[in-house]
């Protein structure tokens, strides 16, 4: 059995019930093979890759609060600090009703490698709770978000750990939780990303993550002698990510005819109207069908059915495991050109590999989404500094990340030998960085 295999199945027993976390570490361990096999003496002797598999600290707490009934309600709240051989922890919270350690260990997992990419000084963790936020009062999320700070602040510091926003978690959210870390603490420092403007957040942070998928999946295009003037996009999700990436992808010429919510999904064939999405979903809190009841171009479908549509990109920007092999085989024989991901996971190992195998360029998350925390990083830069820089400062700066993070998938796949396997090529080029950080910081 191969190093990678062992450590593989070793990890997979010590952490039984866990299959999202599984699934990443099959993907990302399977595909750095070619580099472990090449150090494989030292890595064994270091247990580098059962190390690494391993976080650094994982914690979970309780969290009670009091809902609009008087009510006492008890959610699980989660913080897994993975790994910080390159800088201080740094991912977001997801609040929603499917989280449990097994999928903050994924998104953690998957964090170290997405943050190497980035060339910034920033080590991956992830956290969140089980508590759902829709459907809660403003005071019902603002409780919430006290109660779950009141134990979190004790872990977390700008020079330590540095939460941000992810499923669930957005501005609101963020505010609230920076609110009650103030409070606790006297300390006004950069400890939470995806502030608000007025009180440490960073211009563009809010459209970085949809925006650097766009510029990711143009230099993929662009690579492949091809752009997005002129394209058909489908988009699923109508949350933060997919409402910048659908706002971006129409700057760039294409017509995204797409969006969807867990409920259903939205056909516009005269393309997706941003403002009154915008409306709907930010403003508004409402739901994908109330975007149709209000678009006369626009059909509504309950459940799943996004890539039964034909187009030429697909951006899946909701959840995990949202494309399996049957719309992976919707995809190939409505002959699609490429799929990037913007949610973390959202194509199966299976589909990954039906879609690799039909000649689909595939843009790997870790690579493709990495926009939303790139920012996040460099609004802690301006929050040490005390400064702000202008939107336009800083969406260069996210554009030429991602650039340079294509341009590093390029450079491992050519000097690996992968073609255009970027799965690969992302999976190498971000764990090279960490390991030789890791080698190099002894054994700890
Ligand atoms: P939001 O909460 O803003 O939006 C999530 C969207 O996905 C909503 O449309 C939601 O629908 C839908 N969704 C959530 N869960 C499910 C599900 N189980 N089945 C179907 N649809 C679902 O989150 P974000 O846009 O921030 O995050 C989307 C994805 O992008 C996640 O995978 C996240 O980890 C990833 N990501 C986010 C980053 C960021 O900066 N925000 C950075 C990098 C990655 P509904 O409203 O019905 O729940």
């Amino acid at each position: 059995m191969s190093y990678v295999d062992e450590v593989i199945d070793k990890i997979t027993k010590e952490n039984p019930g866990e299959p999202e976390f599984h699934q990443t570490l099959n993907e990302v361990y399977k595909s750095i093979e070619v580099v472990v096999d090449a150090n494989e003496e030292q890595y064994r002797k270091d247990a580098l890759l059962e190390r690494l598999a391993n976080p650094e600290r994982q914690i979970k707490f309780r969290v009670p609060w009091v809902d609009d009934e008087g009510q006492v309600q008890v959610n699980t709240g989660y913080r897994v600090q993975f790994n910080s051989a390159i800088g201080p922890y740094k991912g977001g919270l997801r609040f929603h009703p499917s989280v449990n350690i097994g999928i903050i260990k994924f998104l953690g997992f998957e964090q170290i490698f997405k943050n190497s990419l980035t060339g910034l000084p920033i080590g991956g963790g992830k956290g969140g709770s089980n508590f759902d936020p829709k459907g809660k009062s403003d005071r019902e999320v603002m409780a919430f978000c006290q109660s779950f700070m009141n134990e979190l602040y004790r872990h977390i510091g700008q020079d330590q750990d540095v939460p941000a926003g992810d499923i669930g978690v957005g501005g609101r959210e963020v505010g609230y939780l920076y609110g009650q870390y103030k409070r606790l603490t006297k300390q006004y420092e950069g400890v939470l990303t995806g502030k608000g403007l007025t009180f440490g957040g960073s211009l563009a942070r809010t459209e970085a993550t949809g925006y650097g998928l766009l510029y990711f999946a143009q230099e993929m295009l662009k690579a492949n002698g091809e752009t997005f003037e002129g394209k058909t996009v489908t988009v699923s999700g109508s949350g933060n990510v997919a409402t910048y990436a659908i706002e971006k992808a129409q700057q760039l010429g294409a017509k995204v005819v797409t969006a969807s919510d867990s409920t259903g999904w939205v056909y516009d064939p005269e393309g997706i109207d941003v403002a009154l999405l915008k409306d709907i979903k930010e403003v508004r809190r409402l739901r994908m069908s109330d975007y149709a009841a209000e678009r006369p171009s626009a059909e509504y479908h309950e459940g799943k059915g996004v890539w039964t549509i034909e187009a030429d990109v697909a951006l899946p920007c909701a959840t995990q495991n949202e494309v399996d092999i049957d719309d992976a085989k919707n995809i190939v024989s409505n002959n699609y050109l490429a799929l990037s991901e913007g949610a973390n996971m959202p194509t199966t190992l299976e589909a990954t590999k039906y879609l690799q195998d039909n000649g689909i360029l595939f843009g790997p998350a870790k690579a493709a989404n990495a926009g939303g925390v790139a920012v996040s990083a460099l609004e802690m830069s301006q929050n040490s500094e005390r400064l702000s820089w202008t939107f336009e400062e800083v969406d260069n700066k996210l554009a030429n990340i991602m650039k340079n993070i294509f341009k590093q998938i390029e450079d491992s796949c050519a000097k690996y030998e992968q073609g255009n396997d970027y799965v690969a090529g992302a999976n190498i080029a971000g764990f090279e960085k960490v390991a030789e950080a890791m080698q190099g910081q002894g054994i700890v």
